[in-house]
């Protein structure tokens, strides 16, 4: 991993990093061209998407044992 001297501070700094670790100088690496726009929009995308999901799941759930829970009761009941 290579180490660039930060511009600011100059702080030996990842090329890979977004920021100065030491002062928050940013920019010590453009990110590749929109890869981490589009990055960053996937992972909240994806977090969005899988919470939805896990909120219906955990919903259906719900609902399934509630349904689950009046149909037994009625047939204990009916015996
Ligand atoms: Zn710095």
């Amino acid at each position: 991993m290579a180490l660039i001297p930060c511009p600011a501070c100059t702080r030996q700094v990842s090329v890979q990093a977004f920021a100065c670790p030491g002062c928050g100088h940013p920019g010590q690496a453009t990110p590749p061209a929109g890869g981490g726009v589009a990055r960053m929009l996937g992972s909240v995308a994806g977090t969005y998407i899988s919470t939805t999901t896990l909120a219906s799941l955990v919903l259906g759930v719900v609902m399934f044992v509630c349904v689950a829970a009046v149909l037994i009761t009625l047939i204990l009941k009916s015996h």
